[in-house]
C-alpha cells in the first residue's frame, strides 16, 4: 500500500491560524515533519504514536538538507505511512513546498497540499497594515532575498519592482533591510514612503516598528529587532498607527505564569494568549488515579443499582476519572441510573454537559459551603449520598452533610501530586524576576509551587497574582502573596477577563 504526504502549511505563528484541514490532517498523521518557524504548540494536534521529526533549518547550520527532506518523506511515503510536511506559513510561498512536491511527483507518491496562512499577509495585518487598502494601494508583491541575509539578492529586479507596485513585503532579516531600501530609493522609491518591520508577527512576543523607508533599516537596529522579520512598505504602512490592534491588547507581552496540570492547562493559556499574554507554562500538579479497581467497581455496582439518591461532583476530573471506569468496565453513562446529580461549580457541570448528562443542581456559590446550602432540606436528612473525590478534598462538606442527616459514601479516585519534573525555562524566568502574573486555579497549586520554588516563591510577589477564588486566594495570601485578582465568578474564562480589565488601558472616552 502506498502512503499519502500531505504538505500543510502551519500558518505564522499563532497556533489559531492554522486551518481546519490541517489539523485534520495533524490529527491522523503517522509521520509529521516540522520545520524551525512551525510554532510547536502546534503539535498538540497531533495523535499520541505520531513520530515527530524536526527538520528546521537554523540559520547556523542546516539540520537537514532540503535533498535529505524529500527523501525523508519520499522514502516515508513510500512505507505506506501518512506523513504530514509541516511548513511556517503557506507551503507554496518561499517555502521551497514546489520542489518537495517535485520529488513525491517524481517518486510517484501521492501527495496533497493544504494551503496556510502565508507571514507575508498576516504579519502586516497583526501589525495593523492592510497589504491593499482602497485609495492608498491595489496591488502588492511579495519578495524575499538571499539566504544570506547580509547581501541583497541579485535575483529580484530591485528597480523594477521600487515603483511597479504599491506595497512591496520584504521576507528577510533586518541586515539585509538597508540594501534592500537603497536599491528601492535607487528605483525610484520615494524616500518618505512610509515601511514597517514585524518581527516575530502574529505571535504575542510581536514587536514592530514604523520608519520612512529611508530610515527603517537603523529603526530596525535600535529597536533591536531580530528574526523572523518581515518588512511591508507603502502608503498602506501609514495605517499602522490607527489600526495596529494586535500589539495594544490588555494583556499585550505579558508573560503569565500557568500552573494547572498540564491537561488542563490549555484553556487558560488559550485565553490569555488571545488578550495578547504569552502563557508560561510550570504545572505544579500531576493527577494520578488512586482508587483501586475494587472499589470503583463496587461503587459503580451500587450506583447501577440505585443505591444513591445524589451523586456528588466536585470537580471536572472527578467526572472524567468516574466516567474513564465506566468505559473501562464496559459500562457508559446509565450506570448512573435514577441518580441525581449535582455539580460544584459550572466548570464541572460543563463536564457533565459535554457526556450527555444533567446537574439536578449547580449551586451558584463555588465552594462546599454554597452546595451546602444549595440542596433543600428534603434533599438530605435520610438520603444516601455518593462523594467520589480527591484526595484532599475538603472535609467541611461531608461533615455538612452528615450533621444535616445523610449517609455519604465517600470514594478517593484521584490525588494531584507535585509533576515529577519542572520545565527549566519556566523555572528561569520566576528566578528571574520576569513573570508579570501568576496565575492559580487551586489551593494545592499555590501549595505545590511554594514547595517547588523554595526561597525563589518570594520572586512572585513583584508580579500580579490572579486566584480563581477566594478559597485559593486564601492560601496564596497564607503564603504570603498579595492577591490582586479574584473573579466574582470562578471559571477560567472569568479569571482571564478579570486580568484583562485590570489592565485595559483604553484612552478616556
Ligand atoms: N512559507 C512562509 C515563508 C517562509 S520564508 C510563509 O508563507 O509565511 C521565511 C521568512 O518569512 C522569514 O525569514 C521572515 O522574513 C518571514 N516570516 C515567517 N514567519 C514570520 C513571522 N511570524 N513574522 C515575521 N516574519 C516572518
Amino acid at each position: 500500500m502506498s502512503g499519502f504526504v500531505s504538505l500543510v502549511g502551519a500558518g505564522p505563528g499563532d497556533p489559531g491560524l492554522l486551518t481546519l484541514a490541517g489539523r485534520d490532517r495533524l490529527a491522523a498523521a503517522a509521520v509529521i515533519v516540522y520545520d524551525r518557524l512551525v510554532n510547536e504548540e502546534l503539535l498538540r494536534h497531533a495523535g499520541p504514536a505520531a513520530e515527530l521529526i524536526y527538520a528546521g533549518k537554523s540559520p547556523a547550520g542546516q539540520v537537514m538538507t532540503q535533498e535529505e527532506i524529500n527523501e525523508l518523506l519520499v522514502a516515508n511515503g513510500r512505507a505506506g505511512k501518512r506523513v504530514v510536511r509541516l511548513k511556517g506559513g503557506d507551503p507554496f510561498v518561499f517555502g521551497r513546498g514546489g520542489e518537495e512536491a517535485l520529488a513525491l511527483a517524481a517518486a510517484g507518491v501521492p501527495f496533497e497540499v493544504v494551503p496556510g496562512v502565508t507571514a507575508a499577509i498576516a504579519a502586516p495585518a497583526y501589525a495593523g497594515v492592510p497589504v491593499t487598502h482602497r485609495g492608498l494601494a491595489s496591488s502588492f508583491a511579495v519578495v524575499t532575498g538571499h539566504e544570506d541575509d547580509a547581501k541583497v539578492a541579485s535575483s529580484v529586479d530591485w528597480a523594477g519592482l521600487a515603483t511597479a507596485v504599491d506595497t512591496i513585503v520584504v521576507l528577510m532579516g533586518g541586515a539585509a533591510l538597508a540594501g534592500v531600501a537603497r536599491a528601492l530609493i535607487a528605483g525610484g522609491r520615494v524616500p518618505a514612503t512610509a515601511a514597517v518591520s514585524v518581527e516575530w508577527g502574529t505571535l504575542t512576543r510581536q514587536r514592530s516598528v514604523a520608519a520612512p523607508l529611508a530610515a527603517i533599516a537603523s529603526a530596525v537596529k535600535e529597536a533591536g529587532l531580530g528574526t523572523p522579520l518581515l518588512s511591508v512598505i507603502g502608503d498602506v504602512a501609514t495605517l499602522h498607527d490607527q489600526i495596529g490592534w494586535f500589539e495594544s491588547r490588555p494583556l499585550f507581552g505579558k508573560r503569565v505564569l500557568v500552573t494547572r496540570t498540564r491537561e488542563q492547562a490549555s484553556d487558560l493559556a488559550d485565553g490569555l494568549r488571545r488578550e495578547g499574554a504569552i502563557p508560561v507554562e510550570l504545572p505544579t500538579l500531576a493527577l494520578v488515579p488512586v482508587a483501586a479497581d475494587d472499589a470503583l467497581e463496587a461503587m459503580s455496582g451500587a450506583l447501577e443499582a440505585g443505591s444513591y439518591d445524589w451523586c456528588l461532583l466536585t470537580s471536572a476530573n472527578a467526572v472524567e476519572c468516574l466516567l474513564a471506569y465506566f468505559e473501562r468496565s464496559g459500562r457508559d453513562v446509565r450506570a448512573f441510573g435514577p441518580t441525581r446529580l449535582a455539580a460544584l461549580g459550572s466548570t464541572t457541570a460543563a463536564a457533565l454537559t459535554r457526556n450527555g448528562l444533567r446537574a439536578a443542581l449547580v449551586p451558584a456559590e463555588f465552594r462546599s459551603s454554597g452546595l451546602l446550602a444549595a440542596f433543600g432540606p428534603e434533599d438530605i436528612a435520610g438520603k444516601r449520598l455518593l462523594l467520589p473525590r480527591a484526595a484532599d478534598g475538603e472535609p467541611s462538606l461531608v461533615a455538612g452533610l452528615r450533621e444535616r442527616g445523610a449517609a455519604v459514601d465517600e470514594v478517593v479516585l484521584y490525588a494531584s501530586r507535585p509533576p515529577a519534573a519542572a520545565d527549566p525555562e519556566a523555572l528561569r524566568l520566576i528566578r528571574a524576576g520576569e513573570i508579570d502574573i501568576a496565575t492559580f486555579a487551586s489551593s494545592s497549586s499555590v501549595r505545590n509551587l511554594a514547595a517547588l520554588l523554595g526561597e525563589d516563591f518570594r520572586r512572585l510577589s513583584a508580579a500580579t497574582i490572579a486566584c480563581i477564588g477566594p478559597v485559593t486566594a486564601r492560601t496564596a495570601r497564607e503564603h504570603g502573596l498579595e492577591v490582586a485578582v479574584e473573579p466574582a465568578e470562578h471559571t477560567i474564562p472569568a479569571l482571564v477577563a478579570a486580568l484583562a480589565a485590570r489592565f485595559e488601558t483604553r484612552p478616556p472616552a
